[in-house]
């Protein structure tokens, strides 16, 4: 499928959203950047806090070899350039949750270069959105506003916690496209290991640049809306700021570049701060730590361990398997659900398993909001129903039927089919009874029948309520091949 440009009406004409996002994803990694404190969510606040987190005088910062790792792994699998040579800067400003006033990051020589990766759009197309650097960086802390009326506290638990900055370009031009991205990128990471990708703690979360222009012109002025952990709020968010800047150019307005906050509830963006350029931080090297040099031969052997990646998987999926780009695309974005498929899949017909796979099950997990882990049917189970459909013990109607008792009471398929005798009636005896009985009591839709064949239609129509009839008075348990044959047969066609 092909892209189809999003655009939005405005009063005066078309316009184009463009946006870039920069995604801060959190090293999955049990201690700090520059410090051995740990990283673990939850903690008592200010309970896991080195001299280095607290930024007491005379600390020296140690650079967490685990952390480059991730970082290195993380740009691969982005199919980035690893810069053999990076640098750690400080990045001046104050803030309350940042007792060092300058947070160390990589300004001009990021350890990861530029990359692209391939995005599904949920519309069934793919796009491809360029990635300009990753960089590694420190988290600041939290300041809490809602425990005493006079006062802020603030937590350092987070303070030091290491950050991989991915930044794209700005290939993404609309705010589904916004989502697709940032749920690829997640399911990149994950299957990295590289971090968790859980949201709602905030260890993955986007700053969304946003800016509107007439199709074909030149970009405008973006505004950046900070820190958005949800899918759902990158979009509401970014249709919101899109959607504002129009008004504002239409009424004959200006764009200035500010950083803005979304606020959920309200469903809008407000402004926080007018945009700094680079120079209002003052970067400068850390004198506190050596550039970072990279030995090639450490670089390749981080690439030999890499896993299966979403793309690669898909790819297998599609020639292994014969699934179709979409199902395929699905299924392995996610690794619970990859490893799911290929257990219901193994040895079996792939694509009648792709089918429960994804349109039954997922259907129902996701009509019942439910994460995979907790399916009430297990793999195994799945694969036994995908069984009696291809051998033939029950048809896929009733198949239907047996997976909708499988939720109920988690008991296997073959169980339910034979305590509830739903097998097939593949006996033609007893198939042919319910034909003669039918026939007998329904002489003109057999005249019917006889007279649209007469007429020379290949497939009289009269004979599929006839098909309709059978199959209802065997409570579908009829072969329908059979019940088609005998039913010629009778008839006399
Ligand atoms: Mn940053």
């Amino acid at each position: 499928m092909m892209r189809t440009p999003y655009l939005i009406a405005g009063a005066t004409g078309d316009w184009e959203v463009v946006m870039g996002l920069e995604v801060h994803a959190q090293v999955a990694s049990r201690s700090k950047l520059f410090s051995g404190a740990s990283t673990a969510f939850g903690a008592d606040p200010n309970t896991h806090v080195s001299l280095v987190d607290a930024a007491l005088p005379g600390m020296l910062p140690v650079l967490n070899r685990f952390c480059v790792e991730q970082a290195i792994r993380t740009g691969l699998g982005l199919n980035a350039a690893i810069n053999l040579m990076s640098r750690f800067d400080r990045k001046n400003y104050f803030y309350p949750d940042l007792p060092q006033g300058y947070q160390i990051s990589q300004y001009k020589h990021p350890i990861v270069g530029e990359g692209a990766i391939e995005v599904e759009a949920d519309d069934g197309y793919v796009f491809t959105v360029g990635i300009e650097r990753l960089h590694l960086e420190q988290d600041a802390g939290k300041s809490i506003h809602d425990l005493d009326p006079n006062a802020t506290f603030v937590d350092l638990n987070r303070s030091g916690v290491a950050l991989m900055e991915i930044v794209s370009r700005p290939d993404i031009r609309s705010p589904a496209e916004a989502a697709a991205y940032v749920k690829k990128l997640r399911s990149i990471l994950i299957a990295l290991g590289t971090c968790d990708g859980d949201m709602e703690k905030g260890n993955l979360r986007a700053d969304v640049n946003v800016s509107v222009r007439r199709p074909g012109a030149p970009y405008g002025t973006r505004c950046e809306i900070k820190n958005v952990n949800s899918f759902r709020f990158i979009m509401q968010a970014a249709e919101y700021e899109a959607r504002r800047q129009i008004a504002i150019l239409e009424d004959g307005g200006q764009i200035d570049q500010e950083t803005r906050l979304y606020n959920a509830e309200k469903g809008e963006t407000r402004s926080m701060r007018s945009k700094e350029d680079a120079h209002d931080y003052r970067y400068f090297p850390d004198p506190d730590l050596l550039p970072l040099v990279l030995d090639a031969a450490f670089v390749e052997k981080i690439r030999a361990s890499l896993p299966e990646l979403p793309d690669q998987k898909r790819a297998r999926f599609i020639a292994q398997y014969g699934l179709k780009d979409y199902d395929a695309g699905v299924i392995a974005a996610d690794a619970d659900k990859s490893a799911f498929f290929e257990k219901v899949a193994a040895g079996r017909d792939a694509r009648l398993a792709a089918n429960w796979v994804t349109q039954e099950l997922f259907g129902y997990l996701n009509k019942e909001g439910l994460d995979l882990s907790a399916s009430p049917v297990s793999a195994e189970q799945l694969g036994g129903l995908v069984d009696l459909i291809a051998n033939a013990t029950i048809s896929g109607k009733i198949a239907k039927e047996v997976f909708a008792r499988m939720i109920a009471s988690g008991e296997a398929a073959d169980v339910i089919v034979e305590r509830e005798g739903l097998r097939q009636v593949t006996d033609t005896g007893a198939i042919e009874a319910v034909v003669d009985a039918i026939i007998a009591a329904n002489p003109a839709q057999v005249d019917q029948v006889r007279a649209q064949r007469a007429q020379g239609h290949e497939k009289p129509k009269a004979l599929g309520w006839f098909v309709g009839q059978i199959m209802k008075e065997s409570g579908g348990k009829a072969n329908p091949q059979a019940v088609n044959e005998i039913l010629l047969k009778k008839l006399g066609l």
